[in-house]
């Protein structure tokens, strides 16, 4: 970030200093009012403040820096210990340029207090020697260097000061900057402004739960942020802004659960004879994760109260078994239910298991190759009621799907899904319940934001007598053992398969990739004897379909695919899973590639074939990814090399992002404000006694609202 200081700096226009700050303020803190417009900033620097967030002066101070630059002490120059960094306090004794051979120039000054004398080179920066000629006072924080025996200050952090005017000391705040916005430009306004506008800032937090986290007042909080005492006092205020945003949102959120339970139809689903039948012919007991999730799924269901509940298990921990069972619920008590698969082949082995395991139920698929015919006989019946169970992809969203008692809504891996497409489908029914189920196991705080107000159903454990896997990580040029390997499991039975990337900017290399690599296995002397398949995303739905049903019988033992698979294959003698430049995928994605394998009883393999020259971070990410079969471990790695996004996706952030609440960091704020929250709005409903939040909150919302209208959800 330094650099960008600096290199903006000879741009930096003259900062509203001193003379402005002189100036008697004239009903001008108000938070809402323009930063447009305030001494020193005009039309040109709104727009870039505007770059930044920052169109009002609420935006201003709440404003978080960077980081800070410790400039608690100037030392003299006698002191300076190279290898260390500091401050020195200087006068220009002379300043030049110095070209390098056909590269830029670098500006070299001779600096000195009255202890010694030193070297400062710019480098790159040739201009500064024009702004920093003899005699300018200077103040210079940055690393002290040694060449041979002279000492010098390689491209520090270099403030002009005004003769007489002592310099500012202490822990200094580093804003995010803009090109053309300096860092004394951005210091002198906050300074200016947040003492003035901070009081004024409207209350949103209740003062006793800013209290019951040991968080200071708004206003405290914002002097320590821009002004701090010590970094602990920064970090303190940082947090307590944090929690203004979150605090909204969690009310936003609460009132949105408090409106879809008023419009709630209020029928209450009890299971009866199909159900306790359905469970009676299961094939196995469930496990005990899975026993609760039932329980706190039809508790839930038998409430007045909608019901929106996520649950979360690793890959194989057998969810969907829970998700019909609850569908066979709400069957029994007359109502219908829409079951949403992210894939075709997903939809298509729901289906399946569907018919399977609940006696005496005909699911209605609704995908976007069903045939005309078969569309419009589904459609009738779900609209007449007779259709019970409608399964399908992204083409139950469509206008012409109507349900009679719509009363339950089953997702299935959430993350493929944006929270409006689960909003288009909710509303087809009258807030029906919503149960949401994600292998990607998503950390609580990520949960709040990205799908509002879940409750949370987890399935800890597998079920009984899963094999053991293995995850390898492998260099490609040990591929022809990887080769003979999956020869051997072939010939002993067992199915494998290949993965390689989907190439998101080039799509036709993405084809090519899969393709090439059937054609090349399928003729490699021993693998090629047995019979290999090609499934990708561009194949037709019936296609598709034929692929995995000679996949499923054994007709094909391995299928080379690009990620359609990820979340679409439960053939039970699947034992290895080959993956291709691992690096392409999150480690989530990797995690639930890695779940295919070892559904059945013999052990498991994973092979990721990982090109030797990858960025060492990477390998890193992979050796950990290696390391675990924890879902939780790998989702929060995935976290915190990527960021919500990787597991979330980016149409996730419904809620938008977050600019001071970070929920990774913060999420210890979550549970004690969300019990405020809830609190709040059951005493207060129309926020009537909080004008300032309730205010908040509507802003909040009409945002919300626009961002539906201009944004697409994938
Ligand atoms: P998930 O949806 O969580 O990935 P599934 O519900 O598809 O998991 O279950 C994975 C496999 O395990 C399926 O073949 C399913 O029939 C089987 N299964 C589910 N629950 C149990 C259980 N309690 N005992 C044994 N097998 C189970
Ligand atoms: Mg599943």
């Amino acid at each position: 970030m330094k650099a960008s200081e600096r290199t903006i700096a000879p741009r930096q226009p003259a900062s509203p200093g001193p003379r402005a700050a002189g100036r008697p303020i004239s009903g001008a803190a108000s938070p809402s009012a323009p930063v447009q417009g305030l001494p020193g900033v005009g039309p040109r620097r709104a727009v870039l403040l505007g770059r930044l967030g920052i169109v009002s002066l609420g935006d201003l101070v709440c404003t978080l820096p960077r980081s800070y630059e410790d400039r608690t002490r100037v030392e003299s120059v006698a002191d300076l210990v190279p290898g260390r960094s500091a401050t020195i306090q200087v006068r220009v004794e002379r300043s030049g340029v110095r070209r390098r051979p056909g590269r830029r120039t670098d500006s070299v000054l001779q600096v000195a207090d009255g202890t010694g004398s030193l070297a400062v080179v710019f480098w790159g920066q040739g201009y500064r020697a024009r702004s920093f000629p003899p005699g300018t006072e200077l103040l210079l924080s940055g690393a002290v260097d040694r060449f041979g025996r002279v000492i010098t200050m390689s491209s520090p952090n270099a403030e002009r000061i005004s003769p007489g005017v002592p310099p500012e000391l202490g822990l200094l705040p580093i804003y995010p900057l803009t090109e053309g916005l300096s860092q004394s430009f951005m210091r002198a306004l906050l300074k200016r402004w947040a003492p003035i506008v901070a009081p004024a800032l409207p209350a949103i937090v209740p003062d006793s739960l800013a209290a019951a986290l040991a968080l200071s007042s708004l206003p405290a909080a914002i002097a320590s942020v821009h002004r701090p005492a010590s970094l602990e006092a920064a970090v303190a205020g940082r947090r307590r802004l944090a929690l203004d945003e979150l605090f909204l949102l969690l009310v936003a959120m609460a009132k949105r659960r408090q409106e879809r339970t008023q419009r709630h139809q209020g029928a209450t689903l009890r299971p009866g004879r199909r159900f306790d039948a359905a469970r009676k012919a299961l094939p196995f007991a469930l496990t005990s994760g899975q026993e609760t999730a039932l329980a706190e799924i039809l508790a839930d269901l038998a409430r007045p109260v909608p019901m929106h509940r996520l649950l979360e298990g690793d890959v194989g921990s057998g969810k969907t078994v829970v998700a019909l069972l609850a569908a066979m619920a709400v069957l029994d008590s007359g109502c219908q239910v829409a079951f949403l698969a992210p894939t075709e082949i997903l939809a298509l082995q729901h289906a399946r298991v569907a018919m399977k395991l609940l006696p005496g139920v005909v699911p209605i698929l609704l995908t976007g190759s069903a045939g005309e015919r078969e569309r419009r006989s589904g459609l009738g019946a779900l609209a007449r009621g007779d259709g019970e169970l409608a399964i399908g992809t992204h083409a139950l969203f469509s206008a012409g799907v109507q349900f009679r008692r719509l009363g339950l809504v089953i997702v299935d891996e959430q993350h493929r899904f944006g929270v409006r497409e689960r909003e288009a489908l909710t509303s087809k029914g009258i807030e029906p319940d919503v149960l949401v189920m994600t292998a990607t196991p998503i950390p609580r705080s990520l949960c709040l934001t990205a799908f509002g107000d879940l409750d949370l159903s987890l399935i800890a454990e597998r079920p009984p007598g899963r094999p053991e896997s293995r995850t390898h990580l492998v260099a490609p040029d040990r591929r022809e053992r990887v080769l003979s390997f999956l020869t051997e499991r072939l010939a002993d039975g067992e199915q494998a398969l290949w993965i390689t990337p989907r190439v998101e900017a080039d799509p036709g290399g993405e084809l090519a990739a899969a393709k090439v690599r059937a054609e090349e296995l399928a003729r490699h002397p021993l693998l090629g004897r047995h019979p290999i398949g090609l499934l990708h995303g561009r194949l037709p739905g019936s296609v598709k379909e034929a692929v995995m049903a000679r996949f499923r019988s054994g007709q094909l033992l391995l299928l080379v695919a690009t990620t359609v698979v990820e979340v679409g294959i439960d053939v039970s003698s699947v034992t290895v899973v080959v993956i291709e430049h691992p690096e392409r995928f999150g480690l989530s994605q990797l995690h639930q590639l890695r779940g295919r394998a070892g559904r059945g009883s013999r052990p498991a393999h994973t092979i990721l074939l990982a090109e030797a020259n990858l960025d060492p971070e990477v390998m890193d990410r992979l050796r950990a990814f290696v390391g675990t079969q924890d879902g939780f471990q790998v989702s929060e790695l995935d976290l915190a090399a990527r960021g919500p996004g990787a597991l979330l996706g980016p149409d996730q952030h419904g809620f938008g992002g977050f600019r001071r609440f970070d929920p990774i960091r913060d999420r210890d704020l979550i549970p004690k404000s969300q019990a405020a929250a809830r609190e709040l709005l059951a005493q207060d409903p129309e926020l009537e006694r909080s004008p300032a939040l309730g205010a908040a909150v509507a802003e909040f919302e009409a945002r919300l609202a626009a961002s539906a209208v201009t944004g697409g959800a994938g």
